[in-house]
C-alpha cells in the first residue's frame, strides 16, 4: 500500500439528494472545495442517490443550484452512483472471488434471533458468522429458494484507528464491527460499500465530512484495505448547533442554503460566515474568497460543535454590502426591486444604493429601500399633512421650489439650498426638512433629504411640491 502523502490532493462532497441542501452540508461542502483550492487539488461531487425512495430530481437540482450560488462549482461530477452499479457489483464479485466477502444465507428473522441471543448474554448484538468461512468449517447447507445477502469479511482481532484531521486519533476494535452486508439479496450494493467504492475510483485523498460518519469509518477502512485501496485521509467536523445549542434545525430559522438567497444575502458572506463557523485563522473574521483559499488548512478546524449566530451573519452581510460597488449591488438587487413593483430601469440605482448601503444589513432591505424611489407616488396621508404641511411650513417649501427651479441638481447644491432658506427664514433643518420629505416622499422618515432630493431628480421633486 502506498501513502497519499505524495499524490494530488483530491477531495469529494457526497450529499445525499433527500431534500434541498442545507447549512451543515454546505459548510462540509466548503471545507473539501477549500482544502482542495488550497493545495490546487481537484474537488470531486459525488450525488449519493441509492436511497431510491427519498432521493429526488429536485432535491439534485436543489444542491446543484446551492453549489452554484456559493460559487463552489467541481472540478469533476457530478457523478451519480445510481449510474455506478454495474462497478459495485463488479467490485462485490471481486471480494467474493479474493475471499474478503462471503455470502450469508441467514434470513432477516435468524439474525435478528442472534442478535437477541448476544443482548441476551449482555454481548453487543451481532451476527454470529454462521456463513462466516473459516479454515477447516463446515458452512451449513444453503436453505432452498433463498437468496444470500453478500457480507463483507471484517478482521475479528486488533483495533482499527486512523488519525483524524479533526479529532485526533480514533480507534474501534475490531471485535466492535459486524460483517456488514455489502450487497442484498436481489444484488443491490449497501451504501457503506458504495462509499468506498467511489472513494476509491475517484482516487479521493482526503475526506471531511460530518461526524454523523464516524462510526461508518472503520467499517469503510477495513473495506479498503481488504481491496488493497490507499486509505484517505479522514476529517470529521461536528455539528452546527442553533443559538440555543440544540441541534440546528428549522425551529432556529431557514436551514435551507437558497433561503439564504431569497432572504437577501450575498453568497460571498455566506462563504465567510459558513467559514468562520468552526475554522479560524486568528483573530480574522472578515476574509474573502481568496484568503480563505490561500489560509484554509485543517489544523484550525474545530474539535467543538460551532453555534449558529444569525445576527453574526448580518454583520457580515452589512459588511459585504457596505464594500460592495453601487453598480455591481444594483444589479443584485434589481429584480427583488421589479418583484415589489418597482422600476429599477428608471431610477439611478446604484445612486440609491451608494445612498443605502451603509445601513443596510440584507439586499431585502436595499430592495426596501429603494422603493422610496421607484413606488408610485402616494400623497402623505391627510393627518401627515395636516401636521407637517402647515402654513409656514408651505411659506418655506414654496420658496425652497422657486430657488430650486435654476438649481444645479446635485445633493451638495441642494443641502446648500436648504441651508440657505433655513438662514433666510430663521429656520431650524427640520422646520423644512420634515415638510420637505412629508410633500416629497408622503413620509417622515426617510434617508438624508438631500440625498433623497438629488435621487429622486429635478422634475419629480418639483411637480410634488407644485402639487401639495
Ligand atoms: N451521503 C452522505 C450524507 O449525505 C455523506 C457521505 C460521506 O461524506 O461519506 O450524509
Amino acid at each position: 500500500m502506498t501513502s497519499n502523502a505524495s499524490k494530488p490532493i483530491r477531495t469529494r462532497f457526497a450529499p445525499s439528494p433527500t431534500g434541498f441542501l442545507h447549512l451543515g452540508g454546505a459548510r462540509t461542502a466548503l471545507f473539501s472545495w477549500a482544502f482542495a483550492r488550497h493545495h490546487q487539488g481537484t474537488f470531486v461531487l459525488r450525488i449519493e442517490d441509492t436511497d431510491v425512495e427519498r432521493s429526488t430530481p429536485e432535491a439534485v437540482q436543489a444542491i446543484l443550484d446551492s453549489m452554484d450560488w456559493l460559487g463552489m462549482q467541481p472540478d469533476e461530477g457530478p457523478f451519480y452512483q445510481m449510474q455506478r452499479m454495474d462497478r459495485y457489483r463488479e467490485v462485490v464479485a471481486q471480494m467474493l472471488a479474493a475471499g474478503t466477502a462471503y455470502h450469508c444465507y441467514s434470513s432477516p428473522e435468524e439474525v435478528e434471533a442472534m442478535r437477541e441471543a448476544a443482548r441476551a448474554r449482555g454481548d453487543k448484538p451481532r451476527y454470529d458468522g454462521t456463513w462466516r468461512p473459516e479454515p477447516g468449517k463446515t458452512l451449513p447447507a444453503i436453505p432452498e429458494g433463498r437468496k444470500p445477502v453478500v457480507r463483507f469479511k471484517n478482521p475479528q482481532d486488533g483495533a482499527t484507528s486512523w488519525n483524524d484531521m479533526v479529532k485526533g486519533t480514533i480507534s474501534f476494535d475490531n471485535t466492535e464491527l459486524d460483517d456488514l452486508i455489502i450487497a442484498r439479496p436481489d444484488g443491490t450494493p449497501t451504501y457503506n460499500f458504495c462509499v468506498v467504492v467511489d472513494d476509491w475510483d475517484m482516487g479521493i485523498t482526503h475526506v471531511l465530512r460530518g461526524d454523523d460518519h464516524v462510526n461508518n469509518t472503520p467499517r469503510q477502512i477495513n473495506i479498503l484495505r481488504a481491496l488493497g485501496a490507499d486509505l484517505p485521509e479522514y476529517g470529521h467536523v461536528p455539528m452546527i448547533l442553533g443559538p440555543d445549542g440544540e441541534k440546528l434545525s428549522k425551529r432556529h430559522g431557514a436551514v435551507n442554503v437558497m433561503e439564504y438567497d431569497n432572504e437577501g444575502y450575498l453568497p460571498e458572506a455566506m462563504i465567510n460566515y459558513l467559514a468562520r463557523l468552526g475554522w479560524s485563522h486568528g483573530d480574522d473574521e472578515l476574509f474573502t474568497r481568496e484568503q480563505l483559499v490561500s489560509w484554509f488548512d485543517t489544523k484550525h478546524l474545530s474539535k467543538s460543535a460551532s453555534q449558529w449566530d444569525p445576527k453574526k451573519l448580518n454583520w457580515v452581510n452589512a459588511h459585504y454590502i457596505k464594500q460592495m460597488d453601487n453598480a455591481e449591488l444594483a444589479e443584485r438587487v434589481a429584480t427583488r426591486v421589479a418583484t415589489r413593483g418597482g422600476h429599477p430601469e428608471k431610477i439611478d440605482l446604484p445612486g440609491v444604493m451608494g445612498l443605502l448601503k451603509d445601513r443596510a444589513e440584507t439586499l431585502e432591505q436595499l430592495a426596501d429601500g429603494a422603493m422610496l424611489f421607484c413606488a408610485e407616488f402616494k400623497a402623505a396621508p391627510a393627518e401627515l399633512a395636516e401636521q407637517h404641511l402647515t402654513a409656514p411650513a408651505r411659506e418655506a417649501l414654496a420658496d425652497f421650489a422657486q430657488r430650486a427651479q435654476d438649481a444645479d441638481w446635485t445633493r451638495e447644491s441642494l443641502s446648500a439650498l436648504i441651508k440657505a432658506v433655513l438662514a433666510d427664514r430663521g429656520l431650524k433643518m427640520p422646520q423644512l426638512a420634515i415638510p420637505l420629505r412629508v410633500a416629497v416622499t408622503g413620509q417622515t422618515q426617510t434617508p438624508a433629504v438631500d440625498a433623497v432630493l438629488a435621487l429622486l431628480g429635478k422634475d419629480t421633486v418639483l411637480k410634488r411640491l407644485a402639487a401639495i
